[in-house]
């Protein structure tokens, strides 16, 4: 029993349980009061298992500490001693999934489940952006915080070299298995899919969807599609059916794909915005985009290989034309001017043949940026400074938690002035994703600022978010939209709605949707666009809106502004188009 025991900074506390690998506990920093979990695995107990076991482990510490969703098991630290190694990971207080639905009476409302399945897609899919497949999910393996449902026990993880490479190692708990994986086939991503399709069928009907008795007649049923959706009394709308059976099709090719998922309503409809608007509208726009370059931009970029043969010189013949901008002139006597000339000319200059014109224009740009600093950047610096100065932890973490809100504020103003200097075609369109960008940004300043009020040693904080709200941008922007006429008479509601400072009808949703019509707008007037350097702006600019889409992701990062700019715009079209792709 080790209850009571000291690791490092942390007190342990009960036992949460055991594993295969060790014994995890429930532990404090005795430092900050927080509760943190811990699991402990002795080192001995790797070696009985010829290496696979630790190779299996350090695929679990590696993939998780890459992971950062709400949907995903957080791993905190890794540390070990000479004889045990410990994970301490985020405390889950609720127990898992399994244990709560045999408490309900193994019976959840299909609601219930729907939020649950949309939270286990909204992690899936963050771990399939690594190309991770989890490979056992299963109640006992997803965790709950509070509603907050967490994927876990990753110890099965592997991570694949690339999205079409296949393993063959067969892990995995009969009953949540894919077939594929039952029978020691290869298998890839899509084997997870069937594994969500039985437990969203366990959650409603109380029982897993094929009799598993034994490995054949597992499989036997599987080949069969021997579903049972009529039982029990349990009734469920045919969306529901149709999904299920969709995903737990023999074939792995034939199941749904996460795009093909989040198209159907109940992952859309309206009372699952929160939920949705962090997955399904980054699934839809992604996919919207990857076709868009599949089917549309990259055959028109590819069927012209001398697009991208051409681009360095493009590119060193704007560094050219740069270098010739009198930067003293009156044109570049603002700061967004100045930083935009300034990543322009870091982003290209490795093309350049002669450096030296570079580095002194950069160098005066530099004296400009200083000169030419926001107030707003000028008071977070002031803010980061208070800061380090105060000592209290606990503070540190409050203190941390508004400077990331004040960064993803901050992100999506950059990109709102990123998308005003588009010229559309039909500027009026655009307008209302710009308004609703900049509503999102005003709001959460208001309401970022009212909670500050219960912090009175974070005042300094305040001027950040009061910036924003004292943006007259924002009325700028409303009163063109109320002035023209056309666009004013074919409103829809929601926007209509949304137009009233105070009003909020169906923020989330309309955010998105507008955001996401902007986006469109953007990918026409990439398509129009023939000069490839505007081609690469907007494409930047359209893999930022897709940031600003995910707010309460970007709540949740520290951004370096600059550097996430500068950093993009280094790159070349074809690996920016890659990332819009994915
Ligand atoms: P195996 O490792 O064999 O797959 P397992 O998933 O049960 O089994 P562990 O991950 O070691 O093993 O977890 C043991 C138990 O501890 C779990 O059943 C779970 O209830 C509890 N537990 C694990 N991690 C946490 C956590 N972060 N917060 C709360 N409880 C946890």
């Amino acid at each position: 029993m080790l209850q009571g025991k000291q690791i490092g900074d942390f007190k342990l506390l009960d036992e949460l349980g055991k594993g295969s690998f060790g014994c995890v506990y429930k532990c404090q920093n005795i430092f900050d009061q927080s509760y943190h979990a811990i699991k402990i695995i002795q080192f001995a107990s790797l070696n009985n298992s010829e290496g696979i076991v630790g190779e299996l482990l350090k695929d679990e510490i590696s993939v998780l500490a890459k992971i950062d969703s709400p949907n995903v098991l957080k791993l905190e630290h890794y540390f070990q001693s000479k004889s045990n190694c410990y994970i301490l990971m985020e405390y889950c207080n609720a127990g898992d999934l399994e244990k709560y639905w045999e408490k309900k009476g193994k019976r959840l409302q299909e609601q219930k489940v729907i939020d649950i399945i949309i939270q286990v897609l909204s992690g899936l899919s963050e771990l399939h952006k690594f190309n991770i497949i989890h490979r056992d999910i299963k109640l006992a393996n997803i965790l709950m915080h509070n509603d907050q449902v967490k994927i876990a026990d990753l110890g099965f993880c592997k991570q694949l070299q690339n999205k079409d490479m296949e393993v063959t190692l067969c892990l995995g708990t009969i009953g949540t298995m894919a077939p594929e994986v039952a029978r020691y086939d290869s298998y890839g991503l899509q084997s997870d899919i069937f594994s969500i399709g039985c437990i969203f069928y366990q959650l409603l009907f109380g029982e897993l969807p094929f009799d598993c008795s034994d490995v054949k007649v597992y499989l036997s049923a599987i080949r069969q599609q021997k579903i049972e959706f009529y039982k029990y009394g349990v009734v469920i709308q045919n969306e529901i059916k149709e999904v299920i059976s969709k995903m737990l099709k023999e074939d792995p090719k034939e199941r749904l794909t996460f795009p093909q998922l989040f198209q159907y309503s109940m992952f859309t409809k309206i009372q699952n915005m929160s939920k949705v608007s962090q997955i399904a509208q980054k699934n839809v726009s992604k996919i919207e985009t990857s076709r868009y370059y599949q089917d549309d931009g990259m055959s028109v970029l590819k069927q012209n290989e001398d697009v991208f043969k051409t681009q360095q010189n493009q590119q060193s013949q704007y560094v050219e034309s740069l270098q010739k901008v009198n930067i003293i002139n009156n044109t570049y006597q603002n700061q967004e001017n100045v930083s935009k000339l300034a990543y322009e000319l870091r982003a290209t200059q490795s093309l350049s043949q002669n450096q030296q014109p570079i580095q002194n224009t950069l160098e005066q740009l530099k004296e400009k940026e200083t000169v030419f600093k926001t107030d707003r950047t000028y008071n977070s610096i002031q803010i980061k400074s208070q800061i380090n100065n105060t000592n209290s932890l606990v503070n540190t973490k409050i203190q941390q938690k508004y400077l990331y809100l004040q960064d993803a504020l901050q992100f999506c103003n950059r990109t709102y002035s990123e998308i005003n200097q588009i010229q559309f075609e039909n500027e009026s369109k655009s307008l209302i994703g710009k308004f609703m960008l900049l509503k999102r940004i005003r709001s959460e300043s208001k309401s970022y600022l009212q909670d500050l009020a219960n912090y009175p040693e974070l005042q300094g904080l305040k001027g950040a978010f009061l910036a924003y709200i004292q943006d007259s941008e924002f009325y700028n922007v409303l009163n063109q939209i109320r002035g023209n006429q056309n666009l004013f008479a074919n409103l829809r509601q929601e926007y209509n709605n949304e137009l009233q400072e105070q009003a909020t009808g169906v923020f989330q949703y309309s955010y998105c949707q507008a955001l996401m019509e902007l986006h469109t707008q953007i990918k026409q007037e990439i398509n129009k666009q023939a000069e490839n350097k505007k081609k690469k702006d907007l494409v930047i600019v359209l893999l930022h809106i897709q940031k600003c889409m995910h707010f309460q992701d970007l709540c949740q990062e520290k951004i370096e502004i600059e550097e996430e700019f500068f950093n993009i715009k280094k790159k070349n079209l074809i690996d920016i188009i890659k990332q819009v792709q994915f």
